[in-house]
């Protein structure tokens, strides 16, 4: 073998055996012990692959090589989000079609990844682009629609002007886009496809309390589907009593303080409620709030409204009660209308105070009574007054006690809401699969018949969305025009596209089962491989693409198509990596191109540098300092290698070391702790230096330890040592577990001679080690009283002596 390590030849030796001996490639078929690892699919920018990348896949990839020396079949295949708003966008900045564009740039990702060593299928590939996968991208949506789960409705929507389509709200950031800061987003009322994932609110919520995700992402879904309980309550209209406005609370208890309703601008009663004195400031204020955007809206601090003229009935007080519309209430969420209770909520205590509108106190705290007076609104704990043959009860226990008295009346019923709201799928743009739906003024809404898909994408001259808010598609006579599939007359094509999100919401199941061109999944494969072993990704997903796999999984499911309703039996976060204590971006000009690092050092060093710099699921700072010591250590792992004598016999203390560093390489990688699993190498291979010299038994533990890392080196290195056959065909080392225990001394330290504390440190612990732990015992540390310490003893496995 060579004298020195050079990474740039052995990295691509072994990336082109890799590839010709199909080393990762995996036999879906049949393979006996499936492990199912996975990394969230890239989508290809031009400006290829980034630093978090760079961190995200090696350490699903040293998981997954992990799991394949423990004797697994590992899976672990990549693909390319190449759909999408962020690749259309790219490509109009560089005049250029989608089309053409993404080809070159998913050529370009691959050549990276590839130089990144992971241990990828790329015979299972998935490119969302490619008519082989959105064919069953169309036919998940009609699946939908046969059930009921997609669905079209008028909604109010976020509007991007610049980027002339609809926006999540998660997109919208103070009020402006998210790609677009200084573009104020609009609202505007659409028709769209809908799917209705509130209909599984509940059972997404409950399966967070077993399934196996990092506590961060379960949390932000739980925050994300907003679940409250609470009651509906029915406000008769004055003027009308037979009709009535259905209002969401989740404080049925404070009825009799309702003073007043508040229904948001564009609920559909508005224009008639308003009465002929109120209906030209109603309509002004109505055309001011559609313009602003609906995350906005939620934030408003000053209080704007008007009143409509119209009133309604208190179903518990039977009063007139004023009906205002004010833009803090949003037609999105519950009904549109809420019964405001100025004593016991504070915003609708700031406007009752700015309009001038009652405030009556229906709870008082400890020592209050029903007149006592409020300086703000009250929302503790108390009981009721001024609520009739209530008073005097708990909160709680009103809660429960005033609805079933309003039930008994029929005004009302208890219920349980959800923040959550339904999934926009329509997208104003060309870059997506479109949606297989057909209009037909005979027949109505016919759904593309699924012999029919896929509906191609057209190739289209001007791809450009525009300010009417209709799908580039809408220009395309040929592409819309289409005989209806059920009477045959001419029928218009839906023209929107699908939502992104939809593609990446299956794009794990589909991976098995990419050589299936006649269906979506194989049933076999599926049942093989599915769900998935280990995710992870990035905790800026938790809430969309997280929340939407886990929608159509169990919509599938639920339609027979799987038999698991959770897609991944563990998902783990992980970090993200910043710059020299700041996050990256092209502004402050300290992003870190990998392909700069691979070049310099190679794969292994990058790898095993970015897992050095953090716990893995923290995330860490990069600084380039640090990337010499990594290499002086892998430089020093291929010395011992070369160096090693096959007749020499490992000492007792480096077999304990060895033993106690694969317990503990093994239990961190299970927890994918990848920073202490590397310095637990680093500190073995000290060992070796102190105790050595090493067995052929050490020197191939810590080569097998090491492969997951650096798997190229490991590879060459292992291949030096006679073996034919890659290192990932061998096995995790074993360790012994009466040869982990550690042999403690009780030591006895002594400040200025005078016995002060006694320590435990491990028998052969160094001469530092021990004064460190002396000085940081407590009874020791009191006596020392930051005193600077002039002189020491220290006899080995048995006194420390301070003088101060
Ligand atoms: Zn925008
Ligand atoms: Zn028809
Ligand atoms: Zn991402």
């Amino acid at each position: 073998m060579d004298e020195r390590y050079d990474p740039a030849v052995i990295e691509a030796k072994w990336q082109r055996l890799w590839r010709e001996r199909r080393t990762n490639t995996v036999d879906v078929r049949a393979v006996q012990r499936p492990y199912y690892t996975l990394m969230m699919f890239p989508y290809p920018s031009a400006e290829g692959l980034h630093v978090g990348h760079a961190f995200a896949f090696p350490g699903v990839d040293i998981h997954g090589r992990f799991r394949r020396l423990q004797g697994f079949d590992v899976f672990e295949p990549i693909g390319f989000d190449a759909f999408g708003i962020h690749s259309e966008n790219y490509a109009l900045k560089l005049g250029k079609n989608p089309k053409q564009l993404i080809p070159t740039t998913i050529e370009n990702f691959r050549r990276q990844l590839n130089r990144l060593g992971l241990m990828v299928d790329w015979e299972h590939v998935v490119d969302t682009t490619s008519p082989d996968y959105y064919r069953w991208t169309q036919w998940i949506f009609l699946q939908l629609y046969k059930n009921g789960l997609a669905v079209r409705k008028k909604a109010p929507v976020n509007w991007c002007p610049v980027c002339q389509t609809v926006l999540a709200n998660e997109q919208v950031i103070d009020g402006e886009c998210e790609r677009h800061a200084g573009t104020q987003v609009e609202q505007r009322l659409t028709e769209q496809w809908f799917f209705t994932i509130t209909k599984y609110a509940e059972r997404l919520l409950k399966n967070l309390d077993w399934i196996d995700w990092s506590e961060t992402t379960k949390t932000a879904q739980r925050n994300w589907i907003g679940r409250s309980e609470g009651a509906e309550i029915d406000f008769p209209l004055a003027a009308a009593p037979e009709k009535t406005i259905r209002v969401f609370t989740t404080r049925p208890d404070t009825v009799f303080g309702a003073a007043y309703m508040v229904m948001a601008p564009e609920h559909a009663w508005v224009d008639e409620l308003a009465t002929a004195e109120h209906r030209r400031a109603v309509a002004a204020y109505r055309e001011r709030v559609a313009k602003m955007d609906l995350v906005s809206r939620r934030a408003v601090k000053e209080k704007t409204g008007v009143f409509t003229g119209a009133y309604a009935i208190n179903p518990a007080t039977q009063t007139r009660i004023p009906i205002w519309i004010a833009d803090y209430v949003l037609a999105e969420y519950g009904t549109g209308a809420v019964m405001a209770v100025p004593a016991h909520d504070q915003r609708d205590f700031d406007f009752a105070q700015v309009f001038d509108l009652p405030i009556i106190r229906v709870i008082a705290a400890e020592g209050e009574t029903a007149d006592t007076p409020l300086a703000a609104a009250y929302d503790g704990d108390g009981r009721l007054v001024n609520s009739a043959h209530f008073n005097g009860t708990e909160v709680e226990a009103a809660k429960h006690a005033i609805t079933e008295w309003l039930a008994s009346r029929g005004a009302g019923q208890a219920r349980v809401e959800y923040r959550l709201h339904d999934w926009c799928i329509s997208r104003q743009r060309y870059w997506g699969p479109p949606i297989p739906m057909i209009y037909c003024e005979q027949c109505g809404i016919v759904p593309v018949p699924e012999s029919d898909l896929p509906v191609m994408l057209p190739d289209i001259e001007d791809f450009r969305p525009n300010a009417s808010g209709v799908a580039p598609l809408a220009r395309v006579r040929s592409f819309y025009e289409v005989a209806c599939p059920q009477c045959g007359h001419m029928a218009r094509r839906e023209t929107d596209v699908s939502d992104t999100f939809l593609d990446s919401a299956w794009y794990f199941l589909r991976y098995p089962s990419t050589a299936r061109h006649d269906v979506a999944l194989d049933p076999e494969l599926t049942r093989k491989w599915l769900p998935v072993d280990t995710y992870i990704g990035g905790n800026e997903h938790a809430v969309l693409h997280l929340m939407y796999s886990r929608f159509i999984t169990m919509a599938l499911h639920d339609l027979g198509f799987l038999d698991f309703e959770e897609p991944f039996k563990r998902f783990r976060a992980h970090g993200l990596i910043i710059k020299d204590g700041a996050k990256m971006s092209k502004s402050r000009g300290n992003v870190v191109n990998p392909d700069q690092y691979l070049d310099q050092h190679g794969a292994d060093v990058f790898r095993m540098y970015m897992m050095f710099l953090g716990p893995y699921q923290d995330g860490g700072d990069f600084r380039d300092e640090g990337i010499a010591g990594t290499r002086r250590f892998l430089d020093g792992v291929w010395r011992l290698v070369r160096e090693h004598d096959a007749s020499a016999r490992a000492s007792e203390a480096l077999l304990r070391a060895t033993h106690r560093a694969i317990r503990k390489i093994q239990d961190d990688l299970e927890q994918l702790h990848y920073n202490t699993a590397i310095a637990a190498l680093m500190t073995l291979s000290n060992d070796i230096k102190r105790w050595g010299p090493p067995d052929t038994w050490v020197i191939e533990a810590l080569l097998l330890m090491l492969a997951p890392f650096a798997p190229h080196i490991a590879e060459e290195l292992w291949e030096a040592r006679g073996h034919t056959t890659s290192i990932f065909a061998a096995r995790w080392p074993q360790f012994d577990a009466a040869l982990t225990i550690e042999e403690r001394a009780v030591i006895v330290v002594q400040v200025n001679g005078k016995v002060r504390g006694r320590i435990e440190v491990p028998r052969d612990a160094s001469e530092e080690s021990v004064l460190a732990a002396a000085q940081a015992d407590a009874a020791v540390k009191a006596q020392i009283d930051g005193k600077p310490i002039r002189r020491h003893v220290v006899v080995p496995g048995r006194l420390v002596n301070l003088v101060v």
